[in-house]
């Protein structure tokens, strides 16, 4: 494209609140075969709510010792879930943390103090709460601290299929509950979803979220379940994108999280949605003013219409 081109495309990208970063992204944009998307904040509204506490079938906690030596168990119910996970979480900034602390205000349940909280990226969170340790997230940090996660399998598989991300709580040693955080669709999800497709584009998503969470929102948006990557940690978000573009395709790449960073940055293109941190939109090549996913296609059109129309 000639440089009046460029600045034709940049300045009419501008006034749809599409940010082009320099003159040769139009051209990239253009050449792009394959779309992926994050998940969360992306795809999603990226705003956590806490849909469920579910108590781990016949779950108890030792409750301290008797006088005589031996140990009181005391029935858990919803409540002592809650008060242990949204304690543990009381430090963490995730948004999954945030909305199970809210959750507990919201139904009157006060906070425990906590110590030694440690944050474990991409797993979860460990505190002690009331002497015990507590760790609330995924299977794999219960194992990893030699939890058995089992006892809460049947709960995890159902809400998981409802689209949920169900965290795991464990205190003292045991598994003792479940509980769930919903995220909701962006409006215009599926409608972006389907017209790049239409326009023969592979539409990819990547997420840190599990597989069956992640499947049922693919479905809410009409992503291809063979395009799902579930369980990527944030680390491992370029290695997702250099794997998409490994059989020599054009990526661009749409996200707005810290963690996605790496990834716009090793995509053909990387775009970051305009609510995003500071280092997502530093990393992309294109800034979409707005959340919304229809403007990739806004992107997409832009580049190709002053691209066709002056060359
Ligand atoms: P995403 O890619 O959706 O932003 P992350 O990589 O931050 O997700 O986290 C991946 C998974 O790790 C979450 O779906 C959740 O199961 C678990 N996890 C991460 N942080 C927390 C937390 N603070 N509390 C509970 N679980 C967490
Ligand atoms: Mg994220």
């Amino acid at each position: 494209a000639t440089p009046a081109a460029t600045m034709v495309g940049t300045s009419i990208g501008a006034k749809n609140g599409v940010l082009f970063e320099g003159g040769d992204v139009l051209e990239r944009v253009r050449d792009v075969d394959s779309v992926v998307f994050d998940k969360t904040g992306t795809l999603t509204e990226g705003e956590m709510e806490l849909t469920d506490v579910v108590v781990v079938n016949g779950a108890r906690a030792d409750g301290g010792e008797t006088a005589d030596g031996g140990v009181v168990e005391r029935e858990i119910d919803e409540s002592f879930v809650l008060r242990v996970a949204a304690s543990a979480e009381r430090n963490s900034e995730h948004p999954l943390a945030d909305a199970i602390v809210a959750g507990a205000e919201e139904r009157g349940v006060d906070l425990a103090d906590t110590e030694d909280f440690e944050n474990v990226p991409g797993h979860g969170v460990r505190a002690t709460v009331d002497g015990e340790t507590v760790l609330v997230g995924n299977r794999k940090l219960l194992e990893d601290e030699g939890v058995d996660p089992s006892p809460a399998e049947d709960d995890l598989e159902r809400l998981e299929r409802e689209g949920k991300t169900a965290m795991l709580v464990a205190y003292g040693g045991r598994v003792v509950g479940v509980v769930a955080d919903a995220d909701t669709v962006k409006e215009s999800a599926a409608s972006a979803v389907t017209a790049l497709r239409e326009r023969g584009l592979d539409v990819h998503m990547i997420t840190g979220d599990n597989e069956r969470t992640a499947r049922a929102v693919a479905e809410e948006v009409g992503v291809d379940p063979a395009n799902v990557r579930a369980g990527v940690l944030p680390d491992e978000k370029a290695d997702a994108v250099d794997a998409i573009q490994a059989d020599g395709s054009k990526a661009m790449m749409v996200g707005d999280g810290v963690n996605d960073a790496p990834a716009l940055a090793a995509a053909f293109v990387g775009v970051a949605i305009g609510s995003g941190t500071d280092v997502a939109i530093e990393a992309a090549d294109v800034t979409l003013m707005r959340d919304d996913p229809e403007d990739v296609l806004k992107a997409i059109r832009v580049s190709e219409g002053t691209l066709a129309k002056i060359k």
